[in-house]
């Protein structure tokens, strides 16, 4: 039995874990977290019955716990209930599926109690990767990654030497504006932006694929997970999201990870690595596919690559700008608040007006990221 902790359980990777969980008896969930959502947390208890309950939001988890006076679950909230998931003594392994940086602090206390961790909250290794890594190597603990980039190269790595790799070649769709220039993406819509070709994901990264910034996001997500430098890692578009990722040796062989576009193999793979457990999924079928097409990215017009790019080579306290900014914007452009173009820009002026840290730690990143929002809400 393999005890689990979903943090962020009610999202779009929460949700699709839960699944596997159905599908695997020997998959047992102790504890999960949520922002808000007390109806689908209240279904997920029913029928998963956890020791422990996060609703970050208090009064919501006041809701729940009045509705569950007489159960046996803990309900927790904010941020120390949080970590109280995370660190949950039964379990083993912590699927960390928050979005946002939200999430940092839970994981390093789960990395700290020694917990597995299968980690699709990319924005955590952003901003913080350079504490997460080495603590997880101190601690003895596996980092093992669900973003299906990650779980691409971690798959295409299996049995290698990591010294004989040449290079990392992240795929990207490109998202819904492929090919696009700065000039049509004006008048881009949040429906427009939100309808990604390939995925179906949460609102946030849906909008970070759009602009590319997952992309940005994900080559600093690779330099922590693998230890690889910048140079090493080439971001290669494969529209139809057939080849997850590949992996590049010093002999020029390269290896790949193909599959359809569905996280729930990524997710379990990292549930049980290392082995591999039976799926009822749809299979490639070669026959029907017109064709794997391959294209440099487009860094004038997205430019939230480039600038990513400038954040990871700059490190230090810059990634967290990059990401806090990014965040800040997103939601903005959620509540159709500021324009598609607008986000790029709020994130180029937060990094332009930011004094630069070496070696942040946890107090000052989680400052970087408030100062970054008041900084934007006074000029945008
Ligand atoms: P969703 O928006 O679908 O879900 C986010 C989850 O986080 C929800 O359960 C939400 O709770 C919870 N949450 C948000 N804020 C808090 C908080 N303060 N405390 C506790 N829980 C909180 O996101 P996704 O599932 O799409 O993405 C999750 C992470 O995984 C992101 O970092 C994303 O980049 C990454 N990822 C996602 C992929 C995907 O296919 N979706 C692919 C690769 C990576 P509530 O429902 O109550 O708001
Ligand atoms: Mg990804």
């Amino acid at each position: 039995m393999k005890n689990i902790s979903i943090l962020g359980s009610t999202g779009s990777i929460g949700t699709q874990t839960l699944d596997i969980v159905r599908n695997n008896l020997d998959l047992n969930v102790v504890a999960i977290a949520g922002n808000s959502n007390v109806e689908l947390l209240r279904q997920q208890i029913e029928e998963f019955s956890p020791d422990i309950v996060c609703v970050y939001q208090e009064e919501k988890a006041e809701e729940l716990r009045a509705y569950y006076k007489d159960y046996e679950v803990k309900i927790v909230s904010g941020m120390d209930g949080l970590i109280e998931a995370a660190t949950w003594d039964s379990a083993d392994i912590v699927l960390t599926a928050v979005v946002g940086m939200i999430g940092i602090q839970p994981t390093i206390a789960a990395i700290k109690a020694r917990k597995t961790i299968a980690l699709a909250n990319k924005e955590t290794l952003v901003c913080a990767g350079h504490i997460i890594m080495p603590l997880s190597r101190e601690m003895g603990v596996k980092i093992l990654p669900v973003d299906s980039e990650h779980s691409a190269i971690f798959q295409s790595l299996n049995g290698e030497n990591p010294r004989q790799l040449e290079k990392i070649l992240l795929t990207a769709s490109g998202g819904p504006f492929r090919g696009w220039t700065r000039e049509q993406m004006k008048n881009v819509k949040l429906a427009d932006a939100l309808n990604h070709p390939n995925w179906s994901m949460g609102k946030k990264i849906t909008i970070d694929s759009a602009t590319m910034v997952n992309k940005g996001l994900e080559v600093i997500e690779a330099k922590w997970l693998f230890n690889v430098p910048y140079d090493k890692i080439q971001i290669v578009v494969q529209p139809q999201s057939l080849i997850h990722s590949m992996v590049q040796f010093v002999d020029g062989g390269i290896m790949a990870q193909l599959g359809t576009p569905d996280m729930k193999l990524p997710i379990q793979y990292a549930l049980f690595y290392p082995d591999r457990r039976e799926m009822d999924s749809e299979r490639v079928d070669f026959g029907k596919i017109a064709g794997i097409t391959f294209e440099d990215p487009d860094f004038e017009n997205f430019k939230g690559l480039a600038l990513a790019l400038r954040a990871a080579k700059e490190g230090g306290s810059l990634p967290t700008v990059f990401n806090a900014a990014n965040e800040y914007a997103v939601a903005k452009f959620l509540k159709e608040e500021i324009s598609f173009l607008d986000i790029t820009e709020m994130i180029e002026y937060a990094m332009n007006n930011h004094e630069f840290i070496p070696n942040p730690t946890v107090e000052e990143i989680l400052k970087i990221e408030q100062d970054t929002r008041k900084l934007l809400e006074e000029r945008f």
